[in-house]
């Protein structure tokens, strides 16, 4: 039994509200049990005990997680104390842990809709220097509040508003040092996590057999739900632009007629990196674009740095800024609150089989960043040197011939403006057709 299951008994649909609170409590207890076993369970055990204390207060609130909408979010703090709230249209139940690695606090919500500022406007304050928040998986919604320091859940306090029927969720936070923190967490292992971790190993089992006529290609955009990726000047996301150029390209490699296109995400849902090479995998992948923007911190550098790059595997990073993004780029497990293990297909017995499919397969990465670095250039900016190498976690494909394709930068207004237009985003989804088409082209021509 995985915790979240112990989390979900006690609500049953039809349960008194003020039941439904104070079993949260108790709830909120066993995860800080698992979690923090020294202090905050106690706390949150007897906070559950009040709330059955006065049941009577608290019945008129409503019980329905239908249509429920995050309305504001923001960090209260002072001199000693930091506190994270969030405002929500009705009742729900919430899970709050902590993690390590870097120190994080996840709230995990049911599917909720967020109807607040974009992510990435608010500003660090106390204990806390970031939090973002969006769609975790298919039923589940996440805020990750990223901490200067380990921290301890002090309380997590659901109260209702003055007016209306919606509630706040408020969480107060305190530091903690770090050797008590991790005797606490490092207790919990059956987090959701596990399975998300599940990566793309070289057995064959349940993989579509490959049709060599046909050529599978799997379409990548990256981040997504929780994690935005890179944000732009006017608050545009990463997540937003790769996703409509992702729909583009695949009907322009549909119109093509010859290929299977598959996209592995088709709405602002978070997919982990591990899933996606999962997905390239078990539908026997020709060929996987993934698809990027980048943006810079340094605003008066903005201006200078645009274009588009296209991005292989290698151990070793072409340059320094080629390892700076690859870096960005692997943390969005990270971001999206997500644990990290050692990934299965790390396994030493594999790796003689794989080092034998990676040299063919790096062979076709090579020749397809170089054809469509060279399509690219006929219609959109490239940035200085269109194709470099780096350490990608989403290129880690013994099978698959795969390029990663940072688009542009869009700290960078110019590339920006164009790069949110329809007209721009038909282009360059044409282009990386054209190249698919003439990577193809080529490759069964050459065919013994
Ligand atoms: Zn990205």
């Amino acid at each position: 039994m995985g915790w979240e299951r112990v989390l979900d008994w006690p609500f049953g649909k039809g349960m008194h509200t003020a039941e439904r609170f104070a079993k949260y409590w108790v709830a909120v207890g066993f995860a800080a049990l698992l979690v923090c076993p020294f202090v905050v369970s106690p706390i949150a055990c007897l906070a559950g005990k009040a709330w059955a204390g006065q049941s009577g207060n608290v019945g008129e609130l409503s019980v329905s997680a239908l249509h429920v909408t995050a309305t504001d979010a923001r960090v209260i703090a002072d001199a000693d104390a930091t506190s994270f709230a969030i405002d929500l249209s009705g009742d729900v139940t919430a899970e709050v842990f902590t993690l390590a690695n870097p120190y994080r606090v996840i709230v995990d919500l049911p599917n909720l809709s967020f109807e607040m500022k974009p992510a990435g406007t608010q500003k660090a304050r106390g204990l806390i220097s970031a939090f973002r928040y969006g769609l975790f998986a298919e039923r589940k919604a996440r805020v990750v509040i990223d901490t200067t320091g380990p921290v301890r859940i002090v309380r997590a306090d659901m109260t209702r508003a003055k007016s209306g029927s919606g509630v706040t969720l408020k969480i107060d936070l305190e530091p903690m040092d770090a050797v008590a923190f991790g005797a606490g967490t490092g207790a919990r292992r059956s987090a959701p996590s596990v399975a998300e971790n599940q990566t793309a190993v070289a057995d064959d089992k349940g993989r579509k057999p490959r049709d060599e006529s046909r050529p599978t290609i799997v379409i990548d955009p990256g981040h997504g739900g929780i994690d935005p990726g890179a944000v732009g000047a006017d608050n545009v996301a990463e997540k937003t632009i790769v996703l409509s150029v992702g729909r583009h390209l695949k009907s322009a490699i549909e119109n093509l007629k010859n290929f299977d296109v598959l996209l592995t995400r088709d709405s602002d849902v978070f997919v982990s990196l591990s899933k996606r090479l999962q997905f390239s995998h078990e539908h026997s992948a020709d060929l996987f674009i993934s698809l990027h923007a980048d943006a810079i911190e340094e605003r008066h550098f903005a201006g200078n740095i645009r274009g588009a790059t296209v991005y292989t595997l290698s151990e070793r990073a072409s340059d320094a800024q080629a390892r700076l993004i690859a870096d960005k780029e692997n943390a969005s497990d990270l971001i999206a609150g997500l644990e990290m293990h050692d990934a299965p297909g790390d396994d030493q017995v594999q790796s003689i089989l794989i080092d034998l499919l990676k040299r063919e397969t790096a062979n076709f990465s090579n020749e397809f960043s170089r054809v469509l670095a060279g399509q690219l250039a006929k219609s959109i900016e490239m940035s200085r040197a269109p194709q470099r190498s780096a350490a990608f976690k989403v290129l880690k494909q013994p099978h698959a011939p795969s390029v990663l394709v940072e688009l542009g930068y869009i700290s960078n207004p110019d590339d920006q403006d164009k790069m949110t237009t329809e007209i721009w985003q038909k282009k360059t989804a044409g282009a990386i057709a054209a190249a698919v088409q003439s990577y193809f082209s080529k490759r069964l021509a050459d065919r013994p």
